[in-house]
C-alpha cells in the first residue's frame, strides 16, 4: 500500500471516530466526572467514569469539539475501558509522547489512537488530540487523592 493510500485510510478511521464516536453520551451513575476545555480551538470535553476497585468499569464522553478532539476522545475511551488506573496513566503518557513525535514503546496498546501520530506535525492540533486524555488524567488523579 502506498503512503498516500495509507494516509487516506488513517484519515477515514479518524473521521469515522469523529462522526460515529464510541462511548459517546452520558452514564446513569458515574462515580467521577470532569470537564476540560481547550481554549485555543474551543474544544470542550466532559468525561464520565465508573471506577471501581481501581479499574475503569465504564467511561463516556460528551461535549463539543473539532474532528481531532472528538476522534481522539472516542479512541481514548476504547483503549482505557476495563483498564486499571495505573495502566491508564501509562497509556496517557504514551499517547502524549506519540503526539509530540517522541518514540513510543507500547504503541500497540494505544489502539486506533496510534493513527493520530500525524498530529505531531501540527503543533496547534496537539492540544486538540490530548484534551480528552488530559481530562482522564485529571479525573483519575482526583480519585487517587481520595483513597
Ligand atoms: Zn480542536
Amino acid at each position: 500500500m502506498g503512503l498516500s493510500k495509507l494516509n487516506q485510510l488513517y484519515r477515514q478511521v479518524i473521521l469515522d471516530h469523529s462522526q460515529y464516536p464510541h462511548h459517546h453520551g452520558t452514564l446513569k451513575d458515574p462515580t467521577d466526572s470532569v470537564e476540560l476545555t481547550n481554549p485555543t480551538c474551543g474544544d470542550v470535553v466532559q468525561l464520565q467514569l465508573v471506577v471501581e476497585e481501581e479499574r475503569i468499569k465504564d467511561i463516556c464522553f460528551n461535549g463539543n469539539g473539532c474532528t481531532i478532539s472528538k476522534a481522539s476522545a472516542s479512541m481514548m475511551t476504547d483503549v482505557v475501558i476495563g483498564k486499571t488506573i495505573e495502566e491508564s496513566f501509562h497509556l496517557i503518557d504514551q499517547f502524549s509522547f506519540l503526539v509530540q513525535g517522541k518514540e513510543v514503546q507500547d504503541s500497540d496498546d494505544l489502539g486506533d489512537a496510534v493513527l493520530l501520530t500525524g498530529v505531531a506535525k501540527f503543533p496547534a492540533r496537539i492540544k486538540c488530540a490530548t484534551l480528552s486524555w488530559k481530562a482522564l488524567e485529571k479525573a483519575l488523579a482526583g480519585i487517587n487523592k481520595e483513597s
